[in-house]
């Protein structure tokens, strides 16, 4: 043979990596491809071999062979277990400064503990976040590499090649920090994307109960949405979702799909890695908890004989005013959410020496991602006049916004109680606004209560010091 040719190689070619390798070989890039299953390998190439310069292998060693150094090799394998294994077969077969990729969904702890092992083999491991699922990996996904410095060199203007473009142009992708930060910043990413998709389906919920509109009308709202701040691929998408019909049956598609939310975990880390690093993410979190509420049909059918109110429909003209005050309580919320999903990746990235730089992920999820939107724009702006605020609430047009956004935001929440349509993640991010902005929290009466049952101690607001109360009673 002639030599290696390859510029890059994706081993992995279900649905994500074949992508991604079309993506890479679109670009121009010359692309070696293997997969454990060869029939998958030889597949590809056939069907896709005319879209640019595939360099097929039917065994690991032929295929590092096929690659150009330092060599580049992109994972796309199932998360766990199976990561390990090929990570262990393609380590074993490289040099000194070769970069190995993993574009799979890890768990960032994994990609701290896989980094350092290769680091100390020589090897630059790049735990990277890709978003966009299937359509993103073949026409420019977000994506989000860890790893050293050095290996970004390398690697980075080839991914910038492939990345989605925002509308300034600019490629959304960058460098997010050492070892595990890439991973770390898709986690978040997608626990904000479960706090989104719940907002967006309580406001639903609210027009569908309380405005009294059908899906088809919701929709309409939606896209009219669409055309101003909330202006997002997941408000879009909505608009599309709810407008379609079912063939078989002609009902609104929404009406026959079993109300039972999935989840693959991302969020869920989210939340368990909130509460290990103390970083309150309370709109993510109830988010988790309404797919997991959703999925407990057990416990909704042993439910259902309980009282409450039943949701009043209001007239037409009361209806399209209460349509735009949930637009208002949507887009505060949302404010919340990003800020608590924001506090997490700046949490960790104190935690774990990663120096991200928050206005720059927020770039990067301009496009290609799932939660791509016009907003994110004014997070980034944000964040750079100010890299260290202390919450994205300290911007002053956000919180003027909000403080716009209140009453509507309050009154909306009161009506969902009243009315007693389920809103967790709406009344969890005003409860959160409302505990920063408190001049007293009951906290002082917890620290009272442990003091007097434990004597755990607490502070006082005149004095410095550690102080103890000698409780009376005979206790
Ligand atoms: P997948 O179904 O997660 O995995 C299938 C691929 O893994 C096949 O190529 C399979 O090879 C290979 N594989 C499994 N076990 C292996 C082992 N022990 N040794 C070698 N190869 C093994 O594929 P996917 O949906 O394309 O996703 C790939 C990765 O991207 C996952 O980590 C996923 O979480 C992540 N991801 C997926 C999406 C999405 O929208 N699907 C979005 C973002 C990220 P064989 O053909 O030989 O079985």
């Amino acid at each position: 043979s002639s030599g290696p040719t390859a510029q890059i190689g994706v081993t992995g070619l279900a649905v994500m990596g074949s992508n991604l390798a079309r993506n890479f070989a679109r670009h121009g890039h010359t692309v070696a491809v293997h997969n454990r299953t060869a029939a998958r390998t030889r597949s590809l190439v056939d069907t896709y071999g005319e879209e640019g310069t595939f360099v097929p292998a039917e065994s690991a060693e032929e295929f590092v062979a096929s690659l150009e150094k330092p060599r580049r090799i992109v994972i796309m394998v199932k998360a766990g277990e199976a990561t390990d294994a090929v990570i262990e077969e393609f380590a074993a077969l490289l040099e000194d400064g070769d970069v190995l990729i993993d574009g799979g969904n890890a768990h960032f702890q994994d990609t701290r503990r896989r980094e350092k092992a290769l680091r100390e083999r020589g090897i630059h491991f790049v735990g990277t976040g890709i978003s966009g699922g299937e359509e993103g990996a073949l026409n420019g996904p977000s994506m989000m590499p860890g790893g050293s410095v050095e290996s970004y060199t390398s690697l980075g203007p080839l991914l910038e090649s492939i990345a989605a473009k925002a509308d300034d142009g600019a490629p959304c992708c960058t460098h997010i920090g050492p070892d595990g930060a890439g991973h770390f910043v898709k986690m978040v990413h997608n626990g904000i994307e479960y706090a989104d998709m719940q907002l967006i389906g309580e406001a639903y919920q609210l027009l569908r109960d309380v405005a009294g509109y059908s899906p088809a009308q919701i929709a309409d709202v939606f896209r009219t949405w669409n055309t101003g701040r909330l202006d997002s691929y997941l408000i879009e998408i909505t608009a599309e979702v709810l407008s379609h019909v079912d063939e078989a049956t002609g009902k609104p598609f929404v009406d026959v799909v079993l109300d039972q939310a999935e989840q693959k975990g991302t969020g869920r880390w989210t939340v368990q890695i909130a509460l290990d690093l103390g970083v309150p993410v309370s709109g993510i979190a109830e988010a988790v908890f309404a797919r997991s509420v959703s999925g407990h049909s057990d416990l909704r059918d042993a439910s259902r004989h309980l009282t409450g109110p039943t949701p009043r429909t209001l007239g037409t003209n009361e209806a399209a005013a209460f349509a735009d005050q949930v637009e208002q309580a949507l887009y505060a919320s949302k404010i919340v959410a990003y800020t608590q999903g924001f506090h997490e990746i700046a949490a960790g990235s104190e935690q774990y020496d990663w120096n991200i730089d928050l206005g720059k992920v927020a770039a990067i999820w301009r496009g290609g991602c799932i939660i791509r939107a016009a907003f994110l724009d004014r997070i980034t702006s944000a964040y750079e006049a100010q890299p260290h605020m202390p919450s994205l609430l300290a911007d002053k047009s956000f919180a003027q916004e909000i403080a716009a956004a209140q009453d509507d935001w309050r009154s909306v929440i009161a009506t969902a109680v009243t009315q007693g349509v389920p809103t967790p993640a709406f009344a969890a991010t005003l409860a959160y606004y409302d505990s920063l902005r408190a001049e007293r929290l009951p906290a002082a009466l917890t620290q009272g209560q442990r003091d007097y049952f434990g004597a755990h101690t607490y502070h006082r607001t005149d004095r410095e010091g550690t102080f103890h109360t000698l409780w009376g009673g005979d206790r």
